[in-house]
C-alpha cells in the first residue's frame, strides 16, 4: 500500500488546501489540521461554522476594508470626514487606528504593499480605487500610514510620487513608531503620538 493511500484522502485534501493560506505553508497547515482533529466535536463545529460565515465578508466598494456590507460603517457614517483619508496596507491596521477613537476621517485599504520579492506590483493594490475617491471627494489631506519597513516605505514613496501633482496635502505617519515595527503591532500610545505629531 502506497504511503498516500494509507493516509485518509480527506486529511490529505485539508493539508493541501490549508497550506495556501498566506503565511501558512505546509508546517502551519499540518499544525492546523492535526490540532483540529484533536478537538471535541463542539469546538470543531464552531470552527467550521465561523469559517463558513467568513464567506459573507468582502471588501467595501469605497475604501476596500473588510466588511459584510456593500459600503462599510465608516464610509457610510455622515460624521466621518471624507476630507481626510488614512491609507493603510491591511484592514487590521485601520482597526488598530480605529480603536484609538481619535481619527475622524476615512480609510483606504491598499490590500498589501509593493514588494518585488513577493511579486506584488502597484497594480495589485487598490490604488486605482484611491485615485477615483480622490477625484470624487477632493480630500484636503492624505495620511499615508503604511508600515515603517522597506516595503511600506517603498509603497509610501510610490503614492507620494503619484499624488504630489494633486492639490492635496500628503503626510506620512509612522515617525514615532520605531523603524521596522509594524503599525499593526505598535502599542496604542506610539500610534497616538505618530498621529498627533504627523506634521
Ligand atoms: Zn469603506
Amino acid at each position: 500500500m502506497a504511503f498516500d493511500e494509507f493516509i485518509p484522502k480527506s486529511l490529505l485534501l485539508a493539508l493541501e488546501n490549508i497550506k495556501f493560506i498566506p503565511g501558512y505553508g505546509e508546517k502551519n497547515a499540518s499544525r492546523f489540521v492535526y490540532g483540529f482533529l484533536k478537538l471535541d466535536q463542539d469546538k470543531k463545529d464552531n470552527i467550521v461554522k465561523s469559517l463558513q460565515n467568513l464567506f459573507y465578508i468582502g471588501h467595501c466598494k469605497e475604501c476596500n476594508i473588510l466588511t459584510d456590507k456593500e459600503i462599510c460603517d465608516i464610509c457610510s457614517n455622515p460624521k466621518r470626514s471624507k476630507k481626510y483619508i488614512a491609507v493603510v496596507e491591511e484592514s487590521q491596521e485601520a482597526y488598530k487606528i480605529e480603536k484609538l477613537e481619535r481619527f475622524k476621517g476615512v480609510y483606504h485599504v491598499l490590500g498589501g504593499r509593493i514588494s518585488p520579492l513577493e511579486g506584488i506590483a502597484p497594480e495589485d493594490l487598490s490604488i486605482e480605487l484611491l485615485k477615483q475617491r480622490i477625484q470624487k471627494y477632493s480630500p484636503r489631506e492624505i495620511i499615508i500610514a503604511t508600515n515603517p519597513n522597506p516595503e511600506g516605505e517603498a509603497t509610501a514613496n510610490y503614492l507620494i510620487k503619484i499624488f504630489k501633482h494633486y492639490n492635496i496635502k500628503i503626510t506620512r505617519i509612522a515617525t514615532a513608531i520605531q523603524f521596522g515595527a509594524l503599525v499593526e503591532f505598535a502599542d496604542d500610545l506610539s500610534l497616538e503620538e505618530s498621529i498627533e505629531k504627523r506634521e
